[in-house]
């Protein structure tokens, strides 16, 4: 999962980031409005954590814009304010939830894979393929029942694989689930990524549509 994190607070962006990254998820940090704007416009993602206090922009007055523009993703609001006409402004403006600060980073962890959900349309965080099993919110990876220790970038390559039911991949397409802007890609850290992931849970897993991308296959180990 990646998450754009709209926050101007070097002390709470930090927490997030850090916390967040931890559990596996892909995190982009935007200190204004406009920068914001430029990077959900230059990469995918999958959610938007957006603060109201932002010292260019209102972050509400962002938010009407982008929704306006035709911006479907998740969005959820950061805010410090209480009122209650804040909230029922913030969720008019087009936010899918809210959060006072502050708040606990399990909470906003759960708020965010509950928002992943509607989105998804699915009930659950859960995803099975054949005998595998994916806990995304959790981060934990089961073959046969048995737990399987992924690093972060394998747990956010299989459950872009995963999510994607079959459909094929590009390598950008998987880059960006993978890569924040400010992290150095190397030319092959998606082979080694695969290479493993192949290693951990059989070489079917990931199969390989030349010239086109990667796909999940069947599970076979
Ligand atoms: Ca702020």
């Amino acid at each position: 999962m990646r998450v754009l994190l709209v926050e101007d607070d070097d002390l709470i962006a930090h927490g997030i980031q850090t916390g967040l990254r931890a559990l596996g998820l892909t995190v982009d940090c935007a200190t204004t409005a406009a920068r914001a704007e430029t990077m959900l416009s230059a990469a995918h993602c999958d959610v938007v954590i957006l603060d109201l206090g932002l010292p260019d922009e209102d972050g509400m007055s962002l938010l009407q814009r982008l929704r306006a523009s035709g911006m479907a993703l998740p969005v959820l609001v950061l805010t410090a304010r209480d009122a209650v006409e804040d909230r029922v402004a913030g969720l008019r403006a087009g936010a899918d939830d809210y959060l006072l600060k502050p708040f606990d980073l399990s909470e906003l962890v759960a708020r965010l894979h509950a928002l992943l959900r509607r989105a998804a349309g699915r009930s659950m965080d859960i995803i099975e393929h054949g005998p595998l099993r994916l806990d995304s919110e959790r981060g934990e990876a089961f073959l046969h029942g048995r737990a399987v220790i992924l690093s972060r970038r394998e747990l956010a390559l299989l459950a872009a694989l995963l999510h994607a039911r079959g459909r094929i991949l590009s390598v950008d397409q998987l880059k960006d689930s993978l890569y924040g802007f400010s992290e150095e890609i190397e030319s092959n850290a998606l082979n080694v990524h695969i290479h493993h992931l192949r290693r951990k849970l059989g070489t079917d897993i990931i199969e390989t549509v030349r010239g086109v991308g990667y796909r999940c296959g069947m599970v076979i180990a």
